[in-house]
């Protein structure tokens, strides 16, 4: 199989990656982690830091950074699913997760610093499109809501049409906002040069080694049983593959294209001049960056679920997602004429039931972990793996007492009422993007059957 094309990303790094060595056979260590994604390798990075003599082994399908971390849209941001239950059950703990992620995201950079992984980490902030009123005043009602949990009017603030053009001249655009504390970075170069740092620090890594089993102290593999008295789950999507967890997350899939790159006197007319990331603000958005060989990276706009919760490289692109995103491009920036959509690409998020990442280690069973990334896991992760050290070398901590910790997702309805539920969502807010992008005015009644759908059977 060829690593290279799993994404842009992927294939910016130049060559094919070797796969490192299988698990060789049975064996036994101290902790073990399933999944070398950025959630897999940031906990192993602080725990061999944290205690150098833990014998730890991590366990990868595939290649590290081959699951969502290689192919997401680079977009290191202070974002937590489920800020808003968080907000609502314990607001002095939401500020504290809001403030640990805010200095997450420089975390990331330091680490990229320190362990010399050129991951084209650049910090730009965030750049948000309201293409009508609409879309204006829900941004403006975003930018109020982040208030509520100590955001200042410095790190998120709306910009009039004039300002925003400063950054970037999209067509039609009635404003926009700009979010401080986000950097743009090059994911596949993250999770490989990571999974050096790590294994620099004595960790080792078994690529090429399907998980198939967990129990309580052992883990079954295709190449053999590892036993651990500590287990660390860090498979986010793919874990829906494992039966026991079927009904733990739901793995969506989101596609990304990348463009040709493009000259000076194009990005004169574009702007992004210090490589900037930017979004809509449709609900089923798009998010996109300029890379750093000066192409357009975008993703988003058309999330699939599978019946049955099905994960597999055959579903990993859609030629419907790959046409919507270069429509999504083209009339945002009309000045881009012809373009070459150079990569195409998929790959699967985590949604809990109710929409929140959560970290949780049982002490009765070693088995814990963290589950429901969304789009947000790519400086998340680092707050969690550093979290998930505190928790595995038992000591109480500020990170420990987070309020993302500790409490469990309900669980999935089980199958057709998962895929009729999953499936009228989107499609209910799609059919609201377009009504309120075809009539300007909001889709109250869509949003209330959103509301309503979301509830049922939790
Ligand atoms: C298209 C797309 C765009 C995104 N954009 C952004 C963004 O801009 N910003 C952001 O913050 N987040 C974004 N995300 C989300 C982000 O990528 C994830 O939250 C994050 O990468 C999750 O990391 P992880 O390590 O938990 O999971 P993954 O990276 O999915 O890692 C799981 C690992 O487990 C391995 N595995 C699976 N099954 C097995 C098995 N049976 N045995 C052994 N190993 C197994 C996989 O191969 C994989 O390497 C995006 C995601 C996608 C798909």
């Amino acid at each position: 199989m060829s690593y290279r094309s799993t994404s842009y990303w992927f294939d910016s790094i130049g060559s094919e990656p070797e796969a490192r060595s299988a698990l060789p056979g049975d064996r036994d260590v101290d902790i073990v982690i399933l999944g070398a994604g950025f959630s897999g390798l940031w906990t192993a990075y602080y725990l061999s830091i944290a205690d150098p003599g833990c014998n730890i082994a991590v366990i990868e399908r595939d290649v590290a950074g081959f699951g969502a971390s290689g192919r997401n849209g680079g977009w290191c941001w202070p974002e937590v699913a489920g800020m808003q239950t968080y907000l609502a059950e314990d607001p002095d703990g939401a500020s504290r997760l809001r403030d640990a992620i805010i200095a997450t995201v420089y975390r990331v950079g330091e680490v990229c610093e320190q362990e010399g992984i050129e991951a084209d980490y650049k910090l730009v902030g965030g750049i948000g499109i309201a293409a009508d009123e609409l879309q204006a005043t829900r941004a403006r009602q975003v930018i109020a809501e982040t208030r509520a949990y100590g955001i200042s009017e410095d790190d998120h603030y709306w910009l009039e049409p004039d300002e925003l053009r400063k950054h970037i001249r999209v067509a039609d655009a009635v404003g926009g906002t700009f979010q401080n504390h986000v950097a743009a970075v090059n994911p596949a170069k993250l999770a490989r040069g990571l999974a050096q740092a790590v294994e620099k620090r004595g960790v080792k890594i078994y690529e090429q080694t399907t998980v198939t089993g967990v129990e309580p102290g052992r883990v079954q593999t295709s190449h053999g049983t590892v036993r651990a008295s500590r287990i660390v789950m860090a498979m986010n999507a793919y874990k829906a593959k494992l039966s026991s967890h079927k009904r733990d997350i739901i793995p969506v899939y989101e596609n990304m294209i990348a463009t040709e790159p493009f000259s000076d006197e194009v990005w004169d007319e574009i702007g992004l001049q210090t490589r900037g990331l930017f979004a809509d603000r449709r609900r089923v958005f798009t998010y996109a960056q300029r890379t750093a060989d000066n192409r357009i990276a975008i993703g988003g706009r058309t999330p699939r679920f599978h019946y049955g919760s099905r994960v597999d490289p055959s579903l990993d692109q859609s030629a419907r997602a790959k046409r919507e995103l270069a429509n999504a491009l083209r009339s945002m920036f009309p000045q881009l004429g012809d373009f070459e959509i150079t990569h195409h690409w998929g790959g699967p998020i985590a949604m809990a039931r109710d929409l929140a990442t959560r970290i949780c280690m049982d002490p009765k069973t070693g088995i814990g972990g963290v589950g429901g990334f969304m789009g947000e896991g790519v400086a998340a992760s680092n707050l969690a793996g550093r979290t998930l050290c505190d928790i595995l070398l038992e000591r109480e901590s500020e990170l420990t007492s987070l309020p993302w910790v500790g409490k469990r997702s309900p669980r999935w309805e089980p199958e057709p009422l998962r895929w009729l539920g999953v499936n009228l969502g989107i499609v209910l807010h799609n059919v609201a993007d377009s009504y309120e992008y075809r009539t300007h005015r909001p889709a109250r009644f869509l949003d209330y059957m959103i509301d309503r759908l979301g509830n049922l059977g939790m």
